[in-house]
C-alpha cells in the first residue's frame, strides 16, 4: 500500500470520512483510552502492537505525519466513538419496494379471499369442509387485512399515489 507516498493534497470530504470509517470497521482496529491522561489511541492495522495517538484532528499514523492527510481510519474511529461521525450505509432509494410490499400484502389478502370463496362454494355444493380449515382461511385473511391497513396507514405519499393509480 503506497497510500502515504501519494503527493497530491488530500482533503477531508464526507465521502473520504465515510470510507475511512468503513476501513476502520473492516480492518477491526480498536480504540483505547489511556488511563490517567484520557488520550485516545487506535491500533494500527498494518503494524501489530502499534497504536497511534489521535484526538480526531491529529494522528500519529503515517497518513497524517508523512502526507498531512487530514483523514485516516484512526481519526474516523475516534470521531465515531465521540458520536461525531456516523456510518451511513448506502442509502437505498426504495419507493417502488414499499409499493411492492403493499402490493404483496394485497395479493395475500386476495388469495385469502379466494380461498374463503372456494371453501364457501364447496360447502354450498354440499361438500363437508373441515371447520378448522375455514377458521384458518379467515385467520389468514384477517392477518393480511390487518397488514394492508397498517401498511397503507403508515405509508408515505408515493404509496398513496400508487393507490390512486390502482383505483383509476
Ligand atoms: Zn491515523
Amino acid at each position: 500500500m503506497a497510500e502515504a507516498t501519494i503527493t497530491r493534497i488530500r482533503t477531508a470530504t464526507p465521502k473520504r470520512w465515510q470510507s475511512a470509517l468503513k476501513r476502520a470497521f473492516d480492518s477491526g482496529i480498536t480504540l483505547y483510552q489511556i488511563a490517567g491522561t484520557g488520550e485516545a489511541v487506535v491500533t494500527s492495522q498494518r503494524e501489530p502492537g502499534t497504536v497511534y495517538r489521535t484526538d480526531g484532528t491529529i494522528c500519529d499514523c503515517a497518513a497524517h505525519m508523512l502526507s498531512g492527510d487530514p483523514v485516516c481510519a484512526h481519526r474516523a474511529l475516534f470521531l465515531h466513538s465521540q458520536g461525531l461521525l456516523e456510518f451511513e450505509s448506502t442509502p437505498e432509494p426504495e419507493p417502488p419496494a414499499s409499493a411492492r410490499s403493499v402490493d404483496r400484502l394485497r395479493f395475500g389478502l386476495e388469495q385469502g379471499g379466494n380461498w374463503i370463496a372456494d371453501l364457501t362454494a364447496r360447502q354450498l355444493r354440499g361438500e363437508a369442509i373441515d371447520i378448522d380449515l375455514i377458521r384458518e382461511a379467515y385467520r389468514e385473511v384477517g392477518k393480511y387485512a390487518e397488514a394492508v391497513a397498517r401498511a397503507t396507514a403508515s405509508a408515505p405519499r408515493h404509496v398513496a399515489s400508487f393507490d390512486a393509480a390502482r383505483a383509476a
